[in-house]
């Protein structure tokens, strides 16, 4: 099979038919904001040493998925951020590690998929958009339902003080639990559950998010919702689904259906 050609390294230019046109200022402000570094460095720091694959080294390839992130109108620095410090590598299965930092859905077993960078970062950028923040700048506990492989847990461990993570499939939340076990990530907190009856023990929430959609936000989501709380979830609205937004205040709730999504079907019970 033909070799194919080595892709340039993020911040070179991209003189291909599938490069974006990316403005140079979203670029950079993508650049600033995600804090991944834009060059290999090797370890003497040199940037003349022998410059790794980009299918091998995934910094140049995740900071260029930033930049797209940037380019589809994500704006949050601290949003932008916390993809630039998560490997999503360590969440795919090793044969598809090279399509790690492509904006798309990939597979993790049992018929569920991690989902779209681009996606997550909408769902999270409209999470803690105009949420009280902590002197760290994050949000309080977040309840995200269906780990999946776990990719999202710890993205949003980036901008929550905490996140509880729960998934109905065992397999799945040993695996994200094997996932993020050499991670020590301390604000991770992962439950065997059905989400769908949220996880009382950890309530009330500042935020609920979730990466698979029923025929409605379930009432148990908004009982342990904080008041000034926000849920982004998708729902199906007649053949579509939708994303709704749900906040909570003492003055009632209020619900904005957005974009049609994608997202697998939100199931009750353990399996
Ligand atoms: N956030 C995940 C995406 C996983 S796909 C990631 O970053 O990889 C959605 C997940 O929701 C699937 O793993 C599915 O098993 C799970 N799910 C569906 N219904 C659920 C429920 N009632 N409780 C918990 N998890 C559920």
């Amino acid at each position: 099979m033909a070799q194919a050609p080595k892709r340039p390294h993020f911040p070179a230019h991209i003189n291909s038919s599938r490069a974006p046109l990316v403005p140079v200022t979203a670029r950079k402000a993508a650049a600033r904001a995600s804090g991944v570094p834009t060059k290999w460095q090797g370890a003497g720091g040199r940037h003349d040493l022998a410059k790794p694959d980009i299918d091998q080294d995934p910094i140049p390839a995740r900071a260029r998925m930033v930049e797209l992130l940037a380019v589809q109108g994500i704006k949050d620095a601290q949003v932008l951020r916390a993809f630039g410090a998560v490997d999503r590598r360590q969440f795919v299965d090793t044969a598809l590690a090279s399509q790690a930092y492509e904006d798309t859905a990939l597979p993790i077993g049992l018929g569920q998929t991690i989902s779209k960078p681009g996606v997550i970062a909408r769902m999270v950028e409209l999470l803690i958009r105009g949420l009280p923040r902590d002197a760290t700048g994050r949000v309080g506990r977040v309840l995200d339902i269906g780990t999946g492989c776990g990719y999202q847990a710890l993205v949003l461990a980036q901008v929550a003080s905490e996140v509880y993570s729960i998934e109905r499939l065992r397999a799945l939340h040993e695996r994200a639990r094997i996932n993020l076990r050499p991670l020590r990530v301390a604000n991770v907190r992962l439950i065997f559950g059905d989400g769908m009856k949220g996880y009382p023990d950890g309530a009330p929430y500042a935020a609920i998010i979730a990466a698979a959609g029923g025929e409605q936000v379930p009432e148990a989501w908004i009982d342990q919702l904080a008041y000034g709380g926000r849920i982004v979830a998708p729902v199906s609205s007649g053949t579509e689904q939708v994303l709704m937004v749900v906040d909570k205040s003492r003055a009632g709730i209020a619900r904005r259906a957005l974009e049609t999504v994608n997202f697998v079907p939100l199931k009750s019970g353990k399996a």
